[in-house]
């Protein structure tokens, strides 16, 4: 029997955590799936992100030496950096121009406020707090955080992934300044290493439809009531429609244009690194697979992904700026105030950075939007208004985060030359045996292949 694609297999898995969630809730069971199913979905994330740190490491440092020469670097570097900023700068315009033509704070009644206000004040008062910490330093406080002053300390925490990039494009670039037989060995060793973790994220992802079954049945059970949802639904559909805006519109007249590639290839490619952020809200528990599938579904060169994409992860976060500007907006609305050109202007830049500065994990969108409410004198209070609908939102902006890495990688691929066809050389049900270079015996799947780990490699 043909086996199903994985973005299938995801998807099946997800509307069954959901109808399981939602059982089990109507059931007043919601403790069973908290002890009995939710920490499987907590083993599938935790895989994930055992793998990132040594991902980063092995795969960019084989990326920067590759690249031979200094300025293929710094050119490669500034590309990234400018598109960063570019589709972040049009994701929060989207969002604002949706907010404002909606509305959707204009519509929330006095004692709705008051009750949401009421219900999720202890919740952002954390937030809020947490937020007070990267408020009170100074202006170079981000450069600073780059630079760590002890690898392996920095390298034990999922959180400092940009001083372990920075650290490690450093000692590439030191690899690329010695004589060649010297630098030979270390190359093959990072190389092979990169080999070995890209094999166990293809192990991880054979579970990846039960991790995010379990995930998603826990977030049903552990979610708020539903009229609270529906009172933000006004809001909730202006960050939604935005967000698809970016996926729909924007990103694939991007691809399009600058790549000349059909977006349906794209989405197709990219598409179960999409549902694992979805179901993970975390663009780093991701990227292991963002990467994969950008270099084996998409043909981004591995120096070029090596370099964007973990980058990106922790910097470009398009659909986070764009739902802290909805949120900024919808939450002055809802406080009737009125915003002006010259606050709206504030909300880009602040929310542009703000996305830069979040960290890559569930809610963190939301603690740094405290301070794009602080720049616009909006109570910061106001959070405990969105709190309700905030994780299944950054279900959805992890998702847009996650495309729009994918797509800059792309583009820097093309504009550097080094975007080629797809080569998928790990296994993969999209194609059906024989057609992989390689993958499996004719017949084999991809299960077959899992039960036979141990005893041979089910590649050779
Ligand atoms: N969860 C998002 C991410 O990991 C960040 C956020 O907006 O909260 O990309």
């Amino acid at each position: 029997m043909k086996k199903l694609a994985l973005h299938w297999q995801i998807l099946i898995g997800m509307a069954l955590g959901l109808i399981v969630g939602f059982i089990f809730r109507q059931m007043d069971a919601a403790w069973f799936v908290a002890d009995w199913v939710k920490p499987f979905g907590t083993i599938f994330i935790n895989s994930l992100k055992l793998i990132a740190v040594p991902l980063i490491i092995s795969s960019l440092i084989k990326g920067v030496s590759d690249l031979k020469d200094i300025s293929r670097l710094s050119s490669m570097g500034g590309r990234t950096v400018a598109l960063y900023v570019f589709t972040t700068v049009v994701a929060v315009s989207v969002g604002l121009l949706v907010v404002n033509v909606v509305g959707p704070g204009t519509s929330v009644s006095q004692e709705t406020r008051d009750s949401l206000l009421k219900d999720y004040q202890g919740k952002a008062g954390e937030k809020i707090a947490a937020a007070e910490d990267q408020k009170n330093a100074g202006p170079l406080q981000p450069l600073v955080d780059v630079v760590p002053d002890n690898i392996f300390r920095a390298a034990t925490s999922n959180g400092d992934m940009l001083k372990v990039i920075f650290f490690v494009v450093f000692f590439g670039i030191g690899l690329i300044l010695v004589p060649e037989e010297k630098a030979r060995p270390v190359k093959e060793f990072f190389d092979g290493l990169n080999e070995v973790i890209l094999k166990l994220i293809d192990l991880i992802m054979l579970a990846a439809p039960y991790g995010v079954f379990a995930l998603l049945a826990a977030l049903v059970v552990e979610s708020p009531n539903r009229e609270l949802l529906v009172a933000l639904f006004k809001y909730s559909m202006c960050v939604v429609a935005g967000l698809a805006f970016m996926v729909f519109g924007f990103y694939p007249l991007m691809v399009r244009t600058f790549t000349g590639r059909k977006y349906a290839d794209f989405l197709q490619g990219i598409s179960p690194a999409q549902l694992l952020a979805f179901s993970t809200s975390s663009s780093a528990a991701t990227l292991p697979v963002t990467m994969e599938r950008v270099e084996e579904h998409l043909g981004v060169e591995r120096e070029v992904s090596s370099f964007v994409l973990p980058i990106g992860a922790t910097v470009n976060m398009d659909g986070t700026s764009l739902y802290q500007a909805v949120a900024a907006v919808f939450i002055a609305q809802t406080y009737g105030l009125n915003l002006g050109l010259e606050e709206q202007i504030t909300i880009v830049v602040t929310a542009t950075l703000a996305s830069i500065g979040s960290a890559a994990v569930p809610g963190a969108g939301m603690v740094m939007l405290v301070i794009v409410l602080g720049a616009i004198k909006v109570p910061e209070e106001g959070l405990a208004l969105i709190f309700a609908v905030d994780r299944l939102l950054d279900m959805c902006r992890t998702t847009v985060n996650v495309t729009g890495d994918a797509t800059v990688a792309m583009l820097v691929a093309k504009s550097v030359d080094k975007l080629g066809e797809p080569h998928v050389k790990n296994w993969d049900d999209n194609y059906p045996p024989g057609e992989r270079d390689g993958a499996f015996a004719d017949g084999e799947t991809a299960v077959d292949a899992v039960d036979a780990v141990g005893t041979e490699d089910p590649n050779a």
